[in-house]
């Protein structure tokens, strides 16, 4: 059994977040990565960010990534970084599987940190398994990681910023956008996003979804369909479009098994993005000393997820007995920064869902 006193598990925002403010109070961390490399889904995200200068705003994704790894490299003496490293279990005795290496490893951590992110939706329609269906995040891992590209003609389900993003990404990188279906009757990201895409022609077309797919070998065409009020597809609108790629960009669900497994109460909140830990305001799950930040306590932005990472930090180096010399100015700024985050009509789902979760907003 391998000892260790901090463990975080995932190396994107939240958990790089974390691991910071951890290090500066003095306790050691122990980060494990099921990635080759640290920075979760900012490592895909050549876009330049919104949000407030605090959380890096008009910065590209990526080099937030490299902003959150090089803070750490002041603390090397007390962090251990495993990455290709994925904790496959964990255990009320606060043990966790770890398997990398083609060997599986037991460690033992007096206090976990859970920032394993989300995983994509899929969406149920005929045929929706024919190679050059991929989820968009998917996509945009193939593009700005390896340059690959998915197709040339490509259809894009869902109005949500990755959606958005990412149709301008695929013609950026030279791929035609045939056109953006999404079910509900209003775009769902920015409008900013979306009229960018609107001036390069792309039809954006709202109460339409995919009903089939065709394909022998891999996709060549898909029907859509128009939806009434109900969300029930209309006989007699299908419309044929023939494409070599389709990308489904229909909501992110935290990836809570881990916690599941290890007997944590979980809720069931659609605002958030499916079933997340119960947590209180010390980010501390039903589980004394697991605690959970980021896009695996509901579905939000990389900018929420560093806050909550410092927050999740910070309580937990105290509650394991290394409290931060500045505990007091960061509970505070960062309760502040998180409750700014959530303001205006994009945080109106977020704040219902912490409400139905249990939480003070
Ligand atoms: C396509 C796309 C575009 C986006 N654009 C923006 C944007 O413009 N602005 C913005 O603010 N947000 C954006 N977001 C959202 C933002 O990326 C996420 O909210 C943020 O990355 C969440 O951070 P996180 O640390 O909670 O999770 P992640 O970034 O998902 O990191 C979780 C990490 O945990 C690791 N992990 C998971 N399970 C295990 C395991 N069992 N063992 C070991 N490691 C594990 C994963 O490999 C990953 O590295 C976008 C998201 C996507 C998908």
């Amino acid at each position: 059994m391998i000892e260790r006193d901090l463990i975080i598990v995932g190396g994107g925002p939240a958990g790089l977040s974390a691991a910071k403010i951890a290090l500066e109070s003095g306790i050691s961390v122990t980060i494990i990565e099921r990635a080759s490399m640290l920075g979760g889904q900012l490592v895909k995200q050549t876009h330049k960010f919104f949000g407030s200068k605090a959380q890096y705003a008009k910065t590209r994704g990526i080099d937030i990534a490299t902003i959150l790894i090089n803070a750490l490299s002041e603390h090397k003496d007390k962090l251990e970084i495993l990455t290709d490293a994925t904790v496959v279990a964990m255990y009320k005795d606060y043990v966790l599987t770890v398997y990398s290496g083609h060997e599986y490893k037991k460690y033992h951590a007096k206090g976990v940190i859970m920032a394993t992110g989300a995983s994509e939706k899929v969406l149920a329609f005929e045929n929706n398994d024919l190679p050059g269906i991929y989820g968009a995040g998917a996509v945009q891992t193939l593009m700005n990681l390896y340059g690959v590209l998915p197709g040339k003609e490509v259809v894009m389900v869902g109005s949500g910023n990755i959606g958005l993003i990412v149709s301008y990404q695929l013609i950026q990188a030279g791929v035609k956008v045939k056109a953006l279906v999404e079910a509900a009757d209003h775009i769902g990201g920015y409008l900013v996003h979306a009229s960018k895409l609107v001036r390069l022609g792309v039809p954006i077309l709202t109460k339409t979804t995919v009903k089939k797919a065709y394909g022998k070998t891999r996709l060549e065409k898909i029907d859509i369909v128009k939806l009434d009020d109900s969300w029930n597809m209309i006989e007699g609108s299908e419309e044929t479009i023939e494409c070599d790629a389709l990308c489904v960009s229909v909501g992110l669900t935290p990836l809570h098994q881990l916690m599941s497994m290890a007997g944590i109460e979980m809720i069931y909140v659609n605002e958030l993005g499916g079933l997340i830990p119960k947590k209180n305001e010390a980010y501390e799950t039903s589980m004394p000393r697991i605690y959970a930040a980021g896009d695996v306590t509901g579905i939000e932005e990389a900018s929420s997820a560093m806050v909550e990472g410092k927050i999740a930090g910070l309580m937990a180096s105290k509650d394991l007995g290394f409290k931060h010399p500045e505990y007091d100015r960061l509970e505070k700024e960062l309760l502040t920064q998180l409750h700014v985050l959530r303001q205006g009509p994009m945080g109106d789902k977020i704040r219902i869902g912490l409400v139905k979760a249990g939480e003070t907003v």
